[in-house]
């Protein structure tokens, strides 16, 4: 087929992880193609947006919070600017303490530094009606939801005006790869990255990384009274943009394999939302996805062994939202040469898994 397009770069996968990379390459100046399959169960369709700087049972400070929190809100709100959509909702998200000893914790990790910049404040007494709070509970900064499916609409739209988006699944056998060169059908670029998310597994350049399918359900619900905050202790309940949708989610399914929801995670999520919440609500949907991780909870950014101009962007785990747009710019840095990628990230470290015998 005659070379029609020449362009920077071809992404494939248009997720969270693919749109944030096209949005920081278009930022400078680059030319991109994107092909992308959306799948009605990929990892980002399915994602709540949450983002949140203190996570986990144990509530600690999130891995490079200080530098990843305050770039994802100037992304997605310069985003927003450039694109004329709205999708970026920073929000504080409350915390109930459950006991007295809880909150006498909180009360003094509360002003620790480092903690501090993303704690609002510590309530020690009920604050919101519709939630079990006796005890009061935390209030973060920093924190808030991203509609995840009106943020890849948007980018989509952008890049359909400019004609630089297909919608199919991309074809390996029309590969080309030259040192210098990469070609597809009509196009040539001098690089393609993949932004593939689980489906790395059935890519024959990187189905020797530990791309490990985490599959996660939620539940649609919806309430008549609408919290100013979003709630998250054993689930997190966030708003959607429709008037009394909500959220509730999710859970980590780390042996199931099966493409469908379940009752088990039905009714785990609604037990875990009665404990959290005293109003009633009604569910509506149920929803699956698979997030793609990693054994070190790390994203892997890089070029292959071999090949240097076919690129890895993928492992955002149960965070894409915060993780891809800081990820997505180190890339893009690392694209023009500006810097290294780091260490954490960076896909050498799974150099020891790859075997010309087996791999591309
Ligand atoms: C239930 C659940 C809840 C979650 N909640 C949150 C949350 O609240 N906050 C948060 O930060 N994260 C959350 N996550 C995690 C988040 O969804 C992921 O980190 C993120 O979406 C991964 O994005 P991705 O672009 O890497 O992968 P994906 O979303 O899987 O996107 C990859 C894209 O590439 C396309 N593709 C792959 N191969 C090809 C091919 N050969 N040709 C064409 N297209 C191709 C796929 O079809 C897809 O469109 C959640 C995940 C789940 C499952």
């Amino acid at each position: 087929m005659p070379i029609k397009t020449k362009v920077d770069h071809i992404i494939v996968g248009q997720g969270l992880a693919g749109s944030c990379l096209a949005i920081q390459l278009l930022n400078r100046g680059k030319k991109i193609v994107t092909f992308d399959e959306p799948g009605k169960n990929r990892a980002s369709k399915v994602a709540a947006g949450l983002f949140n700087p203190i996570t986990g049972k144990r509530m600690t400070k999130s891995w490079k919070a200080d530098e990843i929190f305050p770039y994802l809100i100037q992304f997605y709100s310069d985003t927003e600017r450039l694109l004329s959509k709205k999708f970026f909702h920073p929000l504080p998200i409350y915390r109930p303490f459950v006991s007295v000893e809880e909150q006498n914790e909180w009360m003094a990790l509360s002003a620790a530094e480092g903690v501090k910049n993303f704690i609002d404040k510590v309530f020690t007494g009920s604050v919101y009606d519709q939630t079990n709070d006796l005890f009061g509970g935390i209030l973060t900064t920093q924190s808030g939801y991203l509609d995840v499916s009106s943020f890849m609409l948007a980018v989509c739209s952008s890049l359909k005006k400019e004609n630089v988006y297909r919608e199919n699944n991309f074809d390996f056998s029309r590969l080309k790869v030259s040192i210098a060169t990469i070609e597809y059908e009509d196009t040539e670029a001098s690089s393609i990255i993949f932004c593939d998310g689980v489906r790395a597994n059935n890519n024959p350049f990187f189905d020797w990384l530990p791309v490990r399918p985490l599959k996660g359900e939620t539940l649609s619900v919806s309430m008549d009274e609408k919290p100013g905050a979003i709630f998250n202790r054993g689930v997190y309940l966030v708003p959607t943009d429709q008037d009394n949708s909500f959220t509730v989610g999710a859970t980590y399914q780390p042996n199931d394999s099966s493409e469908m929801t379940s009752t088990m995670a039905r009714n785990e999520l609604e037990e875990k939302l009665r404990a959290l919440v005293k109003i009633p609500f009604t569910v509506n949907h149920q929803n699956w996805g698979i997030r793609p991780t990693t054994p070190d909870r790390r994203p892997i950014l890089g070029p292959h062994p071999i090949h240097k101009n076919i690129i890895a962007f993928n492992g955002m785990g149960t965070k894409g939202v915060s993780l891809a747009p800081y990820f997505s710019g180190q890339l893009a840095d690392w694209l023009e040469g500006k810097t290294e990628i780091q260490n954490e990230v960076n896909i050498e470290r799974f150099k020891a898994l790859y075997s010309r015998l087996s791999s591309l």
